[in-house]
């Protein structure tokens, strides 16, 4: 990701609303499933349409997973919070209010640790809250606007950041550790692509050291490309508008896709117009403290905690350890290939380079067994292959997992260290390239690079790269 430019000394100032639906069985009110992609209003019933006279009853599972999140990023658990209704008509809310959280959350004053260029940083988190999610609008040529009520009162959590985020990069990276976060728990999937993770971009701009300008936000991100994608553009956008001394509105803005543009969609309201209440359906939420210790009780080892593991048992930078740890899965494959192999830091960089670069899509699988990606780090390591057979293994690997000391003798891939061959092909690269041979002595010493390029041709990549070179600048020394 190319590194962002400040312009005129405007600084970006973003804070982040993230929501995650939860991954429970049953609705948070109701007990209608959550289960995705069924048929349009075959999960819905009265309570989650809001019908008159039905009543919510609380899964306590929403508040447990909750409070996970919260333990998850540094919280502290509210012993007492409670729900709030939330006023405001859309197609998709049938009951014209949405119960979630105003005054007191269940979860508050938490943070995460990032990796930035400029080392790592803390981003606060400002409250995590339990909220139900609104229906779906489906927009159909012939039948226009239908609604589809089954995400009616799915589960969500809404994570609110502190503005402390200062570049697109920042953004992405507390974005990416969120996920991951949340993700070890296990109280979400965090699918992008499908929704269950969506993010909502603050941002304004500022001189370093005035006060913070206004914000727009942006709805519903639904990739990292496109969060920093739309930070770039509002940003150069604010910049533009105050350069031109006009106002910066507090407003929701749209970021398309297609044009890379944010545009207007509504003045941004305020609180105190949604008349906010407290829910008289639903009793406070009381949580005892031995309850919380129990359930902290239950979280995985973390992100975090893998991180500085790696960097202290394996040597491995914390950017690199950063990328192994965003998800629990690859997590898991890395510590299986380490544990296999004499040479796990170089299993971490095939990882991240190679088969990151091969990997397709959120949850992919890799087709490579862990001890073969410890082998092939392990054959590189001693110098049985040079770097570029031990990405040709990985990529043959990658549709036909096999013993790599297999593939490296059926292709001959072995690297080639005797001198006498490698002179040999340092000997025939110049033969076949007089011109260059001269070039390079009349002073045009770029053509060593070329020369060398020819003699590894020759060796169909297997010469070990490093004995090659040294025996090329012997020989144009010589001539
Ligand atoms: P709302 O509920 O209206 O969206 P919040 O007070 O919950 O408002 O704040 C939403 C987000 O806006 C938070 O993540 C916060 O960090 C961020 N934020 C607040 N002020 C600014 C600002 N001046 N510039 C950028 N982000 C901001
Ligand atoms: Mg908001
Ligand atoms: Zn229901």
């Amino acid at each position: 990701m190319a590194e962002w430019k400040m312009i005129d000394g405007y600084e970006m100032v973003i804070g982040l609303e993230v929501h995650v639906e939860l991954k429970t069985r049953t609705k948070i009110f109701c007990s209608c499933s959550t289960a995705f992609g069924a048929e349009p209003n075959t999960q819905c019933c009265p309570v989650c349409m809001g019908f008159p006279g039905t009543l919510p009853v609380l899964n306590e599972q929403v508040v447990h997973y909750a409070v996970l999140a919260g333990l998850a990023t540094d919280c502290t658990i509210a012993r007492y919070s409670k729900q709030d209704r939330k006023n405001y008509f859309y197609p998709d809310l049938p009951k014209a209010y949405q119960i979630s959280q105003y005054d007191l959350p269940l979860c508050v004053n938490g943070h995460l640790t990032v990796e930035t260029s400029q080392g790592e940083k803390r981003i606060g988190i400002t409250r995590i809250h339990i909220e139900e999610d609104a229906g779906k609008l489906v927009h159909d040529p012939e039948k226009g606007t239908l609604i589809d009520c089954n995400r009616c009162g799915v589960p969500l959590i809404e994570i609110v950041s502190e503005p402390d985020i200062r570049t697109p990069q920042e953004a992405v990276a507390y974005l990416q550790k969120l996920k991951a976060v949340i993700a070890y728990t296990g109280i979400s999937d965090c699918r992008m692509q499908e929704g269950s993770l969506r993010c909502d971009v603050n941002l304004s701009i500022h001189k370093p050291g005035e006060p913070f300008g206004t914000r727009t936000e942006m709805k519903n991100l639904n990739s990292f490309q496109s969060v920093q994608r739309a930070i770039e553009e509002e940003y150069r956008r604010q910049v533009e508008a105050v350069r031109k001394g006009e106002e910066i509105v507090q407003e929701t803005r749209r970021f398309d896709q297609t044009s890379g543009k944010t545009s207007s969609m509504r003045r941004k309201e305020n609180a105190n117009d949604y008349r906010y209440f407290p829910d008289p359906d639903l009793a406070p939420i009381v949580l005892a403290p031995d309850l919380v210790e129990k359930w902290k009780a239950e979280l995985p080892m973390l992100p975090d905690a893998r991180k500085a593991a790696y960097m202290s048992d394996y040597g491995l930078t914390g950017y690199a350890a950063e990328q192994l740890v965003s998800d629990k899965a690859l997590a898991d494959y890395f510590e299986a290939a380490a544990k296999s192999t004499t040479a796990p830091k170089t299993a971490a960089n095939l990882m991240i380079t190679e088969v990151f670069r091969l990997l397709e899509g959120e949850g992919a699988v890799i087709p490579i067994a862990p001890e073969h990606l410890g082998k092939v780090a392990e054959l590189a390591e001693t110098g049985a292959i040079n770097s570029g057979a031990a990405k040709k293994v990985i990529a043959a690997l990658w549709t036909h997992d096999e013993e790599p000391e297999d593939y490296v003798a059926r292709a001959g891939l072995r690297q080639e260290s005797d001198e006498g061959v490698l002179r040999g092909y340092v000997r025939r690269a110049m033969e076949e390239h007089p011109d260059m041979v001269e070039s390079y002595h009349r002073g045009k010493v770029n053509l060593g690079k070329a020369l060398m390029g020819a003699a590894m041709s020759l060796s169909a990549g297997r010469a070990n790269p490093v004995a090659l070179q040294r025996l090329m600048d012997e020989a144009l020394q010589q001539k």
